[in-house]
């Protein structure tokens, strides 16, 4: 019987995964990678650990209930059998996010790709697909593929530094919709003159995002820069920030210290949107107490010395209130360069959750990031790419 050829275009994480199954259900498959080798992004997730999935309930955007459907069909116990398969253990940390259990992204690229090298899956690196034709053609600068089935893996926008290029055009071509492509997880600009003099100072915050009424909040370590604030809770907010600019709205990021002054258990999470200053009379108090500890500077001790600094520059009598909603007005959102993740893609709608099949041109499949759906930091997104490639390349 003549064996089932199958194209993997990109070698990322879900192309990786796509053409591992595919190659253990015997079929014959070649994987074309533009960049000079693959999985280069993988090595550089989770700050070089690689957060590989999440044990938590869904937090996919885009098409949420895309994500939602995708998960059923491919469970993050699934996920990480795959691994274990593999000989990667993982293991999860207090929050739900899912490691490997040696903490090095290196080890998950290296159990993938000694899985290719086992299965005889043929890896074409500098190969990038410039058109896809029904039937299936892949033409690339080094001559052209063909296959009974193609699953385009060729991810987002997000971090071309680490080999993101528009490949919408492949399945554009082919009559797919585009949702327009914009930055998510990505760190927010802000007005200079708040954040002077702080860049590089990192502290426990919770961080609301404002238009009109409280839009989103999340609770972590923000990092300050001379253009803005980043950190995965400022990060987080990036995709409602964006939104609100494009929509012509002012935005506002409002910084409340409760974490940094012990006052709030900090935690890395999502918040509840709360209005900005709800807890004042809280700080109110604390600031009271202090006011009674010797030495005269209630914030001594309580606060790093650049920002102490910063906020004993305003009238004491909005001390109170700074503490709890420093207000940082939103000028934008840092680019495609600093971003982690890309919002919009390939429209889902015309792919089968179930097998990330077409639902209309046989033996054409997409996964991962080059779809409709982003998640939050946390893992969900590389649990996407991976559960999604697992999905295609069974069906293949
Ligand atoms: C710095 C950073 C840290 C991150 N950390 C995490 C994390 O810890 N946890 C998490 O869940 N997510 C994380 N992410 C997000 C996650 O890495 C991506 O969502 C995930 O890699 C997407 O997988 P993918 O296979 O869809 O695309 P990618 O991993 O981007 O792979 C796409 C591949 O396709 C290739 N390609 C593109 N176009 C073509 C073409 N025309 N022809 C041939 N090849 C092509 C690219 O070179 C690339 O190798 C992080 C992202 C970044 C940038």
């Amino acid at each position: 019987m003549k064996q089932h050829k199958v194209l993997i275009i990109g070698g990322g994480a879900s192309g990786l995964a796509a053409a591992i199954v595919s190659a253990q259900r015997g079929n014959q498959v070649t994987l074309l990678e533009r960049g000079d080798r693959v999985g280069k992004k993988l090595l550089a997730t989770g700050n070089g650990r690689c957060n590989l999935a999440n044990l938590g309930a869904p937090c996919y955007f885009g098409d949420p209930d895309f994500a939602r459907a995708v998960l059923a069909h491919m469970p993050v116990e699934k996920v990480l059998a795959f691994f274990e398969d593999l000989g990667l253990p993982t293991r999860p940390d207090g929050a739900g996010r899912v490691y490997p259990g040696c903490n090095q992204a290196a080890a998950v690229l290296d159990v993938l790709r000694a899985q290719l090298d086992a299965l005889d899956v043929r890896v074409i690196t500098g190969a990038e697909v410039k058109t896809l034709k029904p039937g299936w053609q892949a033409v690339t600068g080094q001559g052209n593929y063909t296959a009974d089935s193609v699953v385009v893996c060729c991810g987002g926008l997000a971090a071309p530094k680490l080999g993101a290029a528009n490949a919408y055009g492949l399945l554009t071509g082919l009559g797919c919709k585009l949702i327009p492509p914009a930055p998510a997880l990505a760190p927010l600009e802000t007005e200079k003159a708040p954040v002077k003099g702080l860049s590089g100072l990192r502290l426990p915050v919770v961080l609301t995002l404002c238009g009109q009424r409280p839009v989103a909040a999340a609770m972590g370590e923000a990092l300050f820069a001379d253009y803005g604030v980043s950190g995965v809770c400022a990060m987080q907010l990036a995709r409602d920030a964006e939104n609100l600019l494009r929509k012509g709205q002012q935005a506002t990021l409002y910084m409340d210290f409760s974490p940094t002054l012990g006052l709030t258990e900090y935690r890395m999470e999502r918040a509840t949107p709360q209005t900005p200053g709800h807890n004042e009379q809280q700080v109110r108090d604390w600031l009271h107490d202090r006011q009674r500890l010797p030495g005269g500077d209630p914030l001594l001790g309580a606060l790093p010395r650049l920002l102490r600094e910063k906020l004993q520059k305003a009238p004491a009598r909005d001390l109170p209130r700074l503490l709890c909603a420093y207000p940082l007005p939103l000028t934008g959102v840092r680019g495609f360069d600093q971003a982690q993740i890309t919002q919009g893609g390939i429209d889902c709608r015309d792919f089968d959750p179930a097998t990330l099949g077409h639902r209309t041109l046989p033996g054409l499949y997409a996964c991962g990031e080059i779809l409709n759906v982003d998640g939050d930091c946390g893992g969900y997104n590389l649990q996407f790419a991976f559960a999604t490639g697992l999905l295609a390349g069974g069906d293949t």
